[in-house]
């Protein structure tokens, strides 16, 4: 029998046009893609599954019955939302990081989280010292760019890999991005037994020249940022990745007493914030707010 080979990239563009039914194509995703470059590090290494789901969030101490309520859908490539499913926690992977980093510093992230992240789950009130809010807001990140890696290469779009890098390199988050953690009842809390829920989205965000000029804005700032929307349990996380600094003059955000900012992080915030959000299953498109302001006055998310 003659087999031919794939390349990676042209079965996850196949996966994606639906001329490849997407478990076969994941299968020769898998196989051909076992050595390449690891997206953090840029060593050349056979790539290891990463658990993309951190023990804390899917353990039979965070759920209570190791039920998490997982919607599917919602990534970067703007598919229509499938059902969300409830039922065991599927053990989401990615492969794209070599061993180093997968039980290095990533394992780190999500140990540092522990504690924390089970009470961020079950909503329970925290107080967010400097280092706690650093922590969560590292991991946080971390979580974001990992649960792009799980959709096909093709899908991998609105995180650039320019931007994998600086991670790995320890420089993001850093000045060019804002994370916020606000409050959410998951589903079905009154209505069944979910008592884990995770779903999460990634946005692009365009910021062209005529658009920067309206603002009062240098139109040579004229660039692509990106959102991520993740949530948990209880927990909600906006990131907003913006290239130039002087773009967060567009910035605000739309409920800031739904909001509390953990990146760059200062000082003792208080978890959750003053006001819940509204349920919702199916995040809503730059949750983490975008509103311009009158003027570029300086205004930023608080
Ligand atoms: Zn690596």
């Amino acid at each position: 029998m003659l087999v031919r080979r794939i390349a990676p990239h042209r079965a996850a563009a196949l996966r994606l046009a639906g001329r490849l039914p997407a478990p076969v194509a994941d299968i020769l995703i898998a196989v051909t893609g076992a050595s390449r470059h690891c997206v953090f590090c840029g060593e050349t290494a056979t790539l290891t599954l990463e658990h993309v789901l951190p023990h804390w969030m899917v353990s039979d101490e965070a759920t209570g019955n190791n039920t998490i309520y997982v919607r599917e859908s919602g990534g970067p490539d703007h598919e229509p939302f499938r059902d969300a499913r409830r039922g065991p926690s599927r053990d989401l992977k990615a492969k794209a990081v070599c061993e180093a980093c997968n039980s290095g510093w990533m394992q780190e992230l999500d140990n540092a989280l522990h504690v924390l992240g089970p009470q961020l789950l079950k909503g329970k009130t925290v107080h967010l010292a400097k280092g706690k809010q650093q922590a969560l807001a590292k991991w946080a990140a971390k979580f974001a760019f990992t649960l792009q890696l799980v959709y096909p290469r093709g899908g991998r779009f609105v995180i650039p890999a320019a931007d994998y890098r600086l991670m790995g390199d320890g420089q993001l988050p850093g000045e060019g991005m804002r994370l916020w953690v606000g409050y959410m009842e998951p589903p079905g809390k009154r209505g069944g037994p979910v008592l884990g829920f995770a779903e999460h989205r990634h946005d692009e965000l365009f910021y062209d020249g005529p658009l920067l000029e309206r603002l009062g804005l240098d139109p040579a700032l004229a660039c692509k940022g990106y959102s991520a929307t993740i949530r948990f349990g209880y927990c909600v996380i906006g990131l907003l990745r913006l290239p130039h600094p002087e773009l967060l003059a567009v910035h605000a955000l739309g409920s800031p007493r739904q909001w509390v900012a953990i990146w760059p992080a200062v000082g003792t915030r208080s978890c959750p914030p003053r006001e819940p959000m509204t349920p919702v299953v199916g995040l809503s498109p730059r949750v983490a707010g975008r509103r311009p302001t009158r003027a570029p006055t300086g205004q930023t998310p608080r």
